[in-house]
């Protein structure tokens, strides 16, 4: 997989290529690949070069614990206590090696939290050696000058989660532990490492993101990834009082927009938000080039939990396939298949909607969770609302 600082693997359409510095992972088609001197595959037998069924995930979200002292309101793992068989070293390690097999890219280790495991350093570490990066996010209440020190070099990005500023860190988590994230991203940029905010975005916080902005300037960070407020776990009982409007939902892409500019700050969203980014017709090559995509649960992306069991994403529920099943089961036209054939069904407004096959649909658990079904489409989007609404208005 290796090829000096650049990584690559084949895939039907050409390929998918990554680098670390600057940290980049692009779609390529098969000219480009041979550009590179990689001569091709079995994969390139088939005249459709399209972008569909990749032949692994790029990323799997791996919670290595379940465990955490914090127990935050709206935990979308419903941390507290360790998995039952909470997956020991050797077999984390051959989860690993599983998917180094895959050809993933990325793992995003996190929990629980992921400190409260005493060989997260050795598990990382060998992620590594096996050309996999691994990125993590922390609370850090546990993170100490000498793990910091310990970071640099071996995640590709360290996220600490701050919701908000001050007294307004809590308004999800039910706990002020601002201090600790402070102290956190102070002890992470000092060591050099690569580091940002990732910030749970609801209708409290939503009215204060300016602040955060000229926070994370201030400490210098890479980044802020705000992240849609998931109903799975605890956040199943806030959900519905603390998730975003209807009107911050259609102001969130130029609100944000602004915000970077202003303060130098990259703002990232994640796949949630993407019918909030499609609401403004942004041009169709931006994205694609970006590889900026919507819900990709059970493709692109895996969530696995810390005893090796894996779902579409972190917040969807367990498909019952453990990670050591993997490389049988990925590729079996069953598996996922009701996100993977989701747009070969969309109903209104996503049948008729440019963004179908970038979006997908949007959120699926939010849809499930809202709606009671898998197959609507997510309550959230702008455009979802603009049709409900006229719907309605046309009686
Ligand atoms: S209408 Fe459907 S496909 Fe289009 S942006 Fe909204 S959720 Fe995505
Ligand atoms: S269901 Fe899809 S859009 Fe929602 S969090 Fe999972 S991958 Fe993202």
């Amino acid at each position: 997989m290796k090829d000096g600082s650049m990584q690559y693997r084949y895939e039907n359409f050409g390929g998918i290529i990554a680098g670390q510095d600057p940290p980049f992972l692009a779609y390529v088609d098969r000219d480009y690949m041979r550009q590179l001197g990689l001569k091709g595959s079995s994969l390139w037998e088939t005249a459709d070069e399209s972008i569909g069924l990749l032949s692994a995930p790029t990323e799997v979200h791996f919670s290595i614990t379940n465990r955490c002292s914090a127990g935050c309101d709206h935990c979308y793992m419903e941390a507290g206590q360790a998995d039952d068989n909470e997956l020991d070293t050797d077999t984390f390690k051959k989860a690993l090696d599983v998917l180094a097999e895959m050809k993933v890219f990325h793992v995003a280790l996190g929990g629980g939290d992921a400190l409260e495991r005493n060989d997260l350093f050795e598990v990382a570490a060998y992620a590594r050696e096996k050309g996999i990066v691994p990125n993590l996010t922390i609370s850090g209440i546990n993170l100490t000058d000498d793990i910091a020190r310990q970071m640099h070099g071996i995640f590709g990005q360290v996220n600490v989660s701050v919701d908000g500023l001050g007294s307004h860190y809590g308004i999800f988590r039910g706990k002020d532990l601002f201090a600790h994230a402070d102290k956190a991203l102070d002890r992470l940029t000092r060591e050099g490492v690569s580091t940002g905010i990732n910030c749970v975005l609801g209708r409290e916080n939503f009215e204060m993101l300016e602040d955060l902005f000229a926070y994370a300037s201030e400490k210098k960070l890479n980044e802020i990834e705000f992240l849609g407020l998931k109903p799975s776990g605890r956040g199943r009982h806030v959900y519905m009082q603390q998730r975003t409007t209807d009107a911050q939902n259609a102001a969130l892409t130029p609100k944000l927009a602004e915000l970077s500019e202003k303060y130098g700050i990259t703002a990232k969203i994640d796949c949630s938000f993407v019918p909030m980014l499609c609401y403004h017709n942004p041009p169709r090559e931006v994205l694609e080039s970006m590889a900026t995509y919507g819900c990709e649960a059970g493709n692109v992306l895996l969530g696995a939990r810390s005893d090796g069991s894996i779902s579409g994403c972190s917040f969807l529920p367990d498909s019952g396939i453990s990670i050591f099943d993997l490389p049988d089961k990925y590729g079996d036209p069953q598996t996922f298949s009701i996100f993977r054939d989701w747009t070969s069904k969309a109903p209104q407004p996503c049948c008729d909607c440019d963004y179908l096959d970038i979006c997908k649909g949007g959120c699926h658990g939010v849809a499930q969770f809202v709606s009671g079904s898998f197959e609507m489409p997510d309550p959230d989007c702008p455009f979802v609302v603009d049709h409900l609404n006229k719907d309605s208005s046309d009686g």
